[in-house]
């Protein structure tokens, strides 16, 4: 969670320079943020409670600074709790990513020794420590004693008022290093440093960087130089800028088609490499969080149904309680749009101690997970800034998808149904199925509830749908398994209960829509979503018939269709929801 971002350079612009980094990066935090930057032999700092938005910043001419959006976990949202963190004398700035487990030790053990805290963080502990460190080495030692006492998954940028210098260590959460002319930029993301550089490095976990007026690389705990390996970033800035669009959201909506062309016409090779390690593997699974755990049930349909070939699936935060039975034939693909999911990341981690193989399915290139595995698996969506994700799962649906024919020596029919699909999406997309969509959305503005029922493939279908509304409209929203109805769900059912019915045309469609007929016995609201109509349907929102890639149409209308219901109901920046932050990097 949490943005990140540092400026070490030529420009004396560095207090700018940082909130232009920051509001490309607001989308990992959005609940305060603050800017610390070196003014002579001072520190000035200017911390606000609330989104970054359009805010400007008044501090001092100067050429380094940093600044952070905050995503709290420990402490309330105040300007106090907002990093940068000062250390007693006000002259060292600390900006933190992660949960510093032992803080409350460290905290009291500075409180004996006289330091005076003004916040409830975690993160003002750094501080604190890296001043009493300073008694007796100089800076980027201090940082580096600090560093190495913190326990849990941590990232941390330091600021020093008499140094030229700032330091960034990092166990857990991301830090990228863009290496500029003259200048040196420290983010979270990548995409808050393309508009500089797209020279990049990966900090690696247990490295420090001493970025200056030349760049160092030290490996943690003791401090061995090491030499850096620079990245080349092949996005543009236009990329992680909204255009012509309103929000992110609907902007990554509408690359989708472009998304799942690139994937049908340029992934083969990938798609190959996977299927032969799953060939070879004895055992696979596949683990992700939210979106992306729907794309991995989807993919264990999808290789059934097409490879037939059994994979397991696994919420990334469950894999540790069924991580006993790995051995070093199995075969682990964590998928996930940003490479740094800490619930994925941890479970690779131990199962790679156990000799399993990792294969990962990643958006970010040089992101953590990206880095753990041995096969890397890249998209190739571009960057992906909305909260909610959208043409990540369509594009790690469309991956397995082509993979799954790849295994049965079928690529080309995988390749041809993902370009029809592109079309079909495209299509979604124009005035005619939006303002169907638009319609749908003012019916069921003021629902409680909305149910989305599926079978098969399309109960995975089902619980992405979901998904979409509740963190992007804030309706209640519940995918089930149609055949799980009459076991107990149906009780939930009255007059004008909305329920979307998943309706491809395929085995499952006689059954879902018999699941349909059933809730509109009871009075429910249908909208069926596929490619047939039907009478049960009270709306129908159509798509081409695809066969298993029906699901990726399916899902851009759930996707609109949270999208209008959000903007429907007043929500302002669907790009943030509310208490969401995109890459989920602490427990
Ligand atoms: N634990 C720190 C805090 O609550 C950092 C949170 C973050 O990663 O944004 O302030």
């Amino acid at each position: 969670m949490c943005g990140i971002f540092g400026y070490v350079g030529s420009q004396s612009n560095a207090a700018n320079l940082v909130l232009e980094g920051l509001k490309l990066l607001e989308y990992r935090g959005y609940d305060s943020w603050g800017i610390a930057v070196k003014k002579g032999k001072t520190i000035a700092v200017d911390k606000h409670v609330g989104k970054i938005g359009d805010a400007s910043v008044s501090l001092a001419q100067s050429t380094i600074g940093i600044g952070h959006t905050r995503w709290a976990t420990h402490g309330g949202v105040t300007v106090a709790n907002a990093h940068p963190h000062l250390d007693c004398k006000k002259t060292i700035a600390v900006i933190h990513n992660g949960i510093i487990e032992n803080f409350s030790e460290i905290k009291k053990e500075l409180i004996k020794k006289g330091h005076t805290f003004i916040s409830e963080t975690d993160t003002e502990v750094v501080s604190h420590l890296i001043e009493e460190n300073l008694k007796k080495v100089g800076f980027a030692s201090a940082v580096r004693d600090a560093f190495n006492r913190l326990h849990g998954l941590n990232a941390i940028v330091v600021m020093y008022a008499p140094s030229k210098e700032i330091v960034a260590a990092k166990t857990g959460s991301p830090l990228v290093i863009g290496v500029g002319e003259n200048e040196l930029f420290v983010a979270s993301d990548a995409v808050g440093i393309v508009k500089h550089t797209r020279n990049v490095i990966f900090l690696e976990d247990n490295q420090m960087a001493v970025l200056g007026y030349k760049l160092k690389l030290i490996r943690l705990p003791h401090g061995k130089e090491i030499p850096p390996k620079i990245h080349r970033i092949n996005w543009e800035f236009e990329q992680v800028s909204k255009g012509k669009y309103k929000h992110f959201l609907l902007k990554e909506i509408n690359e989708q088609p472009v998304v799942l062309k690139n994937i049908a016409l340029h992934h083969n090779e990938q798609a190959r490499i996977l299927a032969k390690v799953i060939g070879d593997a004895f055992g696979t699974f596949m683990l992700g969080c939210g979106t992306a755990s729907y794309a991995a049930l989807a993919g264990t349909y999808i290789f059934s149904h097409i490879a037939k070939k059994h994979v397991n699936f696994s919420i990334g935060s469950e894999f540790n309680y069924l991580e006993d039975y790995l051995t070093n034939r199995s075969l682990v693909i964590p998928i996930s749009q940003s490479g740094e999911t800490i619930d994925v990341v941890e479970p690779v981690e131990r199962a790679k101690e156990k000799g399993a193989t990792i294969a990962a399915i990643v958006n970010v290139l040089g992101s953590t997970l990206y880095r753990q595995a041995k096969y890397k698996i890249l998209l190739g969506a571009g960057p992906e800034k909305a909260v909610v994700g959208t043409k990540s799962f369509t594009a790690m649906v469309a991956e397995l998808l082509l993979c799954a024919y790849t295994f049965i020596s079928k690529q080309r029919d995988g390749r041809q149904l993902l370009l029809e699909t592109a079309k079909d999406v495209a299509s979604i997309l124009g005035d005619i199925s939006i303002s169907k969509i638009k319609k749908v959305a003012q019916t069921l503005k003021n629902r409680e509830h909305i149910y989305i029922i599926g079978r098969g493939l399309s109960y995975a279908t089902a619980l992405e749908a979901a998904l979409k509304i509740k963190e992007t409209s804030y309706i209640h929203a519940e995918g089930f398994a149609g055949g799980e109805l009459k076991h107990g769900v149906i009780a939930l059912i009255e007059k004008g209960t909305p329920c979307i019915v998943i309706a491809p045309n395929d085995e499952t469609y006689e059954d879902i829509v018999s699941n349909a007929q059933e809730i509109k016995a009871r009075g429910g609201y249908i909208i069926g979503i596929g490619p047939k109509n039907n009478d049960v349907f009270a709306e129908w929102l159509p798509t081409a018939d695809t066969k298993e890639a029906t699901m990726l149409s399916q899902i851009v209308i759930s996707q609109l269709l949270a999208y209008y219901l959000a903007l429907a109901r007043g929500i302002k920046d669907p790009d943030k929801p509310r208490n969401l932050a995109k890459s989920v990097t602490v427990k």
